[in-house]
């Protein structure tokens, strides 16, 4: 399935830029084949399973075809309940972050009408309704629709199942007759052919299809976890298994940056690839990731694609991907060569309905899986290592250490309390961190922290807050880890946790803030 890239889709600087802050990397496959459709201006059938991106794939083109200069609703979108209402018009909202003019209300039951109309008479461009409480408004002439030029129906196949046909008729049979109707749906039927016969103009049937994929025979598990649980879930995972080497895949560059971070901090040898990096520092994540430095690499789904990735042992959905292509794509990374690997699966919310597509379109299994409590990860541990301990006694000369311990009970200790010691010492201590803090020498800084030096400052009209929002932007280090920041007018000193600071410095190095290309070193320390 063709993919694109959104700056390959034709659409306008503020939406590139909004897409690009949404973290999205490229477009959907629906996403690809529907906008070019919609922006010419035919009518569309978009079928795609659920969690596939339909939302922007009408979103972004109506937002490029409504005149933000007239004040009139353009725009009608209808879906089946108010929370896919709210969810719908948050999107837009997000994708309209550059168009100021642009406003976009939800309009559902259960609300109070007057607020709405109050909202409404402010002027909105698109509304995005339940079918029952836009019909209410049509009826009361709040709801002008005289100007509308683009109709959608969202989720038309629910829409039909909740018994809202005669309202979606009621609202088409009053829109003007020159306008783009769209009909988004993960299913197809014949009750939705008969709607858009009656209520389409020649509409491209637009499909996503998949190519037939074998599944590599792997363990799959999932897990269904709060989506605040899944940092945590990875944690105990890894813990547990101490893979070599595990592939997470998250959906955006964002969530790719966090998920670092937050991974980093915790002490694990991880590192993260994505399309906003620069090619070098790509460069200098794939070479500490030859040369064994890296346990956890994350990455999205199209860094991945560029990388040659062997004894991939494990690989982790952190987030459930938006195309069950993905999916497989994804997991194949693992059981290479005829080694056992592993799949897991995070499913928060909705996404088991994407994990349930993903099963019938791979025909698998995949097995649910109860999230390790802590108890269990120490339980799991614990047996790992009495394992290695044995195998020690078996198979490994002691005598040198025989005689400590001797001398040791001597002095009158038992042998078991002498074991229980050191197991109490080993098994407490703190995970090493893989690669060992690099050492910055005494830099200055506050105790804990980093202290950087960078050649840029106020002669080129940087003040911290755009230092804050480079390196946040770039290492995901959100402004309350990062400590001093000193801008003098030639250069500036910035602080950052000691835990951070190998990558602040491999990240920021050669990177640009206000277009400034930076050198970054760690400062000398203050006489
Ligand atoms: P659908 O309507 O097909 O079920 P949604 O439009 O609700 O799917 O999108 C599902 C999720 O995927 C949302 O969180 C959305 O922000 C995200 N998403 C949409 N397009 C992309 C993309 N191109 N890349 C990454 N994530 C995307
Ligand atoms: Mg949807």
């Amino acid at each position: 399935m063709k993919k694109l890239k959104f700056k390959d889709l034709n659409i306008s600087t503020e939406i590139e830029n909004a897409v690009a802050d949404m973290g999205f990397e490229e477009a959907t496959p629906i996403q690809s084949l529907a906008i070019p459709h919609i922006l010419a201006g035919k009518d569309v059938i978009g079928q795609a399973q659920t969690g596939t991106g339909k939302t922007a794939a009408f979103g972004i083109p109506i937002l490029e075809m409504v005149d933000p200069g007239d004040r009139n609703l353009q725009a009608v979108i209808l879906c089946p309940t108010r929370e896919l209402a709210i969810q719908v018009a948050e999107e837009i909202r997000k994708l309209s972050k550059y168009m100021d003019k642009i406003k976009v209300l939800p309009v559902y039951g259960g609300q109070p009408i007057e607020r709405q109309i109050k909202a409404l008479k402010k002027g909105v461009q698109i509304i995005i309704g339940t079918p029952g409480r836009v019909m209410d408004h049509m009826r009361r002439g709040t709801l002008r629709m005289g100007n509308v030029k683009l109709m959608v129906l969202d989720e038309a196949d629910e829409m039909l199942d909740m018994g809202f046909r005669d309202d979606i008729e009621f609202v088409l049979r009053d829109m003007p007759r020159e306008r783009q109707t769209l009909l988004f749906s993960a299913t197809m039927s014949r009750d939705i052919l008969s709607l858009t016969r009656k209520y389409q103009n020649d509409p491209e049937f637009l499909k996503v299809v998949h190519q037939e994929l074998t599944v590599p025979e792997i363990q799959q598990v999932y897990f269904e976890v709060r989506e605040k649980m899944k940092l945590e879930l990875l944690s105990r995972l890894l813990d547990i298994n101490n893979f070599d080497l595990s592939l997470v895949f998250c959906n955006t560059k964002r969530r790719v940056d966090k998920l670092v971070t937050h991974l980093q901090i915790r002490g694990y040898a991880a590192d993260g690839l994505h399309g906003d990096m620069t090619q070098n520092q790509r460069d200098r994540v794939m070479s500490k990731f030859r040369k064994g430095k890296i346990d956890v690499l994350v990455a999205t789904d199209v860094a991945a694609r560029g990388i040659d990735v062997e004894n991939v042992e494990a690989v982790f959905n952190f987030d459930v991907p938006n195309d069950d292509e993905y999916y497989v794509h994804r997991i194949g990374r693992t059981g290479r060569a005829g080694k056992k690997g592993m799949a897991f699966t995070f499913v928060s919310g909705k996404e088991i309905y994407q994990l349930r597509d993903i099963q019938k379109y791979t025909k698998t299994k995949i097995e649910q899986h109860q999230i390790p409590s802590i108890k269990d990860v120490e339980e799991i541990k614990t047996n790992k290592f009495l394992e290695n301990v044995k195998h020690v006694i078996n198979a490994e000369n002691l005598e040198k250490q025989i005689h400590i311990v001797e001398k040791m009970m001597e002095e009158d200790y038992s042998s078991v309390e002498l074991a229980a010691a050191l197991l109490k010492i080993v098994m407490t201590r703190k995970k090493e961190t893989p690669e060992p803090a690099a050492d910055f020498g005494d830099t200055g800084a506050s105790p804990g922290m980093v202290r950087f030096f960078m050649n840029v400052g106020r002669k080129q009209r940087i003040k911290a807050k755009d230092i804050i929002r480079a390196i946040g932007d770039s290492t995901g280090l959100s402004s309350s880890t990062i400590g001093k920041i000193d801008v003098f007018d030639k250069f500036s000193f910035v602080e950052v946790p000691e835990a951070s600071a190998s990558e602040f410095i491999s990240i920021m190095s050669g990177s640009r803030i206000k277009g400034k290309s930076v050198n970054v070193e760690p400062a000398n320390k203050r006489k």
